[in-house]
């Protein structure tokens, strides 16, 4: 049974419950602004609802984990939150030294107004030490310092686990042009350079990273910028002192609490959000 003193609210189709209201009556348009909006894409970590302007789109953070292409799942309270306000805070201090980015602005706890974009189909993965996939490919211990940064790509298909791909499959198969790669490892390097800085400076060794380049059309004109999201998630980062793991390796490995790590990054550069608990949940429509 319903509490009486509970009322529905028509939200694009679906009825959800809204406490404390006399009686049943649709909700006016007013008391969910984006309750009408389309849902486009939603992944595993994310959801893409259509943006109030023309090529904008709502970026949602959910509190979901996944790991091993999915086969490790976990609901994580807090964390879509912690991710919304770290993204926010990494790609504005990008867009303030000049590397482009899809973020416009942060809209809520969990939601941000981003462009839309044309998603090439690769991860691009920088890495200043060796962990993860490269340590085991090459067999270096991890934390070993590499003699540069190193930038490398994957081909994002879930099915395939996103497999490393050289540069010529990707201008074979059209994902990238040469001219487009160049472009995409300069605009990685300089986000290497600023991400290492920040971190740095708060007593974190940034080990690797990934990011997603979208193309967006000026008219005829093709530029690439840094899109997705760039948060501990994407990251592997390293307490400097003690090596602790302040990133998804805790939910990867079983290291200890996620949210603890994220927060603990969020703390460390200043964006810790207030009201973690009282997260909204997304719009139950579509
Ligand atoms: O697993 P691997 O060592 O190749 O990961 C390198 C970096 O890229 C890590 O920081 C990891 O979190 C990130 N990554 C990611 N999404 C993937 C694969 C890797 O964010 N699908």
């Amino acid at each position: 049974m319903i509490p009486r003193n509970r009322r529905f609210l028509r939200a694009g189709g679906h009825w959800t419950i809204r406490r404390g209201m006399g009686h049943i009556q649709p909700a006016r348009q007013k008391a969910h602004p984006m309750a009408r909006r389309k849902k486009l894409y939603e992944g595993k970590a994310k959801i893409l609802y259509e943006g109030p302007e023309p090529s904008t789109l709502v970026q949602y953070f959910k509190d979901d984990a996944t790991a091993f292409n999915a086969e490790k799942r976990a609901t994580i309270e807090g964390k879509g939150v912690l991710n919304n306000r770290l993204s926010e805070f990494f790609m504005t201090g990008l867009a303030n030294i000049g590397v482009p980015t899809h973020f416009i602005k942060r809209l809520n706890m969990r939601e941000q107004l981003i462009r839309q974009v044309e998603i090439i189909p690769l991860e691009v993965i920088v890495r200043n030490f060796a962990a993860g996939s490269m340590s085991k490919r090459l067999g270096l211990e991890e934390g070993t310092p590499l003699p540069r940064p190193i930038v490398e790509f994957s081909y994002k298909d879930d099915a395939l686990g996103d497999p490393l791909v050289p540069e010529e499959y990707i201008m074979a198969f059209g994902w990238a042009t040469q001219q487009d790669l160049d472009d995409i490892v300069a605009l990685a390097l300089r986000v290497n350079d600023y991400l290492s800085g920040v971190m740095y400076g708060v007593g974190i060794k940034l080990v690797d990273f990934k990011i997603e380049i979208g193309r967006v059309w000026d008219n005829d004109y093709m530029r690439l910028i840094v899109a997705d999201e760039i948060s501990p998630d994407s990251c592997r980062l390293w307490d400097i002192e003690t090596g602790a793991h302040l990133d998804k390796d805790v939910f990867r490995r079983d290291l200890g609490s996620l949210t603890d790590a994220y927060t603990e990054v969020a703390r460390r550069l200043g964006v810790l959000p207030t009201n973690v608990t009282h997260a909204t949940k997304p719009t139950p429509i579509n």
